[in-house]
């Protein structure tokens, strides 16, 4: 006997609907509540699910530095939410099949960038100090000539040429998140697809990947590690870097001093957490456990970590210097462009 208790023909909010038949499951009998036989059915554990999904991640915010959902739910409260009339009836219908209540969440102040170490990053006067503490507690990592990875150019002059796909020459770099009008950079990716996802390319481009490998071992500082600290969210540097790279070109000036840094410090690069990771892996922004990061908790660090696609910021002019080689050369053709998307309610 299945446990199914609502379809997704139940709901009439066309988000929710197409939630639930995303998160659903095939079956043919009748459901228990509308009595229809076509939707996609949905046990507890789906609904739960589906909840989480539309109300909580659907209802985010995004701060300069964070984001928090907006809206909770949970056994022990009743539905304090107003929505729009076309929820209203799934609301209902969902909060009495599982025995849950939806409310207005008010989220930890860490959520929204209150953390020590992030604010000292962004006042000019403790920046160098939380500095210092990113190149000492992050780890070092070798980056072997084994390590291939890609550089995307859109529309290059001469597409044939190395130096096309080396770092932009000084005078027009000084805008990305770690070149400054002081240091060139030349970035990359192993991951093919954020590499073109950051160029912001579109179907019309003309475009071209260069795959590219060190000449020699090169000594990177790895931002992408997750770190452990005996402090609280408010207090802990790996929180403050993990916001640092999902916040976007209001944090330049701060990554751009990283890098200066890391350079004085013999470094030949960063490996830092692409923006568009969460985008690529389909991972919550921000996620809590009952309010904590699951960054604090080390049994769930794989976890954490596999949520982050590394790139790479390489300083100077790299094929230049001769240390990074050109493999190859390939003109890249989009043939097919799909977005993962789910919905979240417009008022509550
Ligand atoms: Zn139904």
């Amino acid at each position: 006997m299945s446990d199914f208790i609502l379809c997704s023909n139940c709901f009439q909010d066309q988000g929710l609907k197409i939630d639930a038949e995303v998160i659903g499951q095939n079956d043919e009998s009748a459901c228990l509540n509308c009595n229809e036989s076509t939707g996609q059915k949905l046990d507890k554990g789906n609904l739960l699910t589906l909840s989480q999904r539309f109300f909580v991640w659907g209802s985010l915010q995004r701060f300069d530095y964070g984001a928090a959902p907006l809206v909770q739910f949970n056994y022990q409260q009743t539905t304090s939410i107003k929505t729009s009339p076309w929820l209203e009836p799934d609301l209902r219908i969902l909060e009495k099949a599982i025995g849950i209540g939806f409310f207005h969440y008010g989220p930890r102040f860490w959520m929204f960038g209150d953390i020590e170490p992030l604010k000292e990053l962004q006042e000019i006067d403790t920046r160098a100090s939380i500095i210092n503490r990113v190149i000492d507690e992050y780890p070092t990592i070798t980056f072997t000539p084994e390590n291939t990875f890609y550089r995307v150019r859109m529309a290059p002059l001469n597409p044939r040429e190395f130096q096309e796909y080396d770092s932009p020459p000084k005078h027009i770099s000084g805008s990305g998140r770690f070149d400054s009008k002081e240091l060139s950079v030349m970035y990359g990716s192993q991951d093919l697809q954020v590499c073109i996802h950051e160029c912001r390319v579109s179907a019309a481009d003309d475009l071209f990947v260069a795959t590219l490998a060190p000449c020699y071992d090169l000594k990177l500082l790895d931002l992408t590690e997750l770190i452990y600290e005996d402090v609280s969210e408010f207090e802990s540097l790996d929180m403050s870097i993990h916001m640092l790279f999902l916040a976007g070109e209001h944090s330049y000036k701060i990554s751009q001093d990283i890098a200066l840094a890391a350079k004085a410090s013999g470094y030949d690069g960063i490996i830092y957490p692409s923006y568009f990771s969460l985008l690529r892996t389909g991972a919550m922004p921000f996620e809590t456990v009952y309010g904590i990061s699951p960054r604090q908790i080390p049994q769930l660090a794989d976890r954490e970590k596999s949520k982050i696609i590394p790139n790479l910021a390489l300083f100077g002019r790299p094929i230049e210097q001769e240390q990074i080689e050109v493999k190859c050369i390939n003109r890249v053709i989009l043939n097919r462009v799909e977005y993962g998307i789910h919905f979240g309610p417009v008022e509550f």
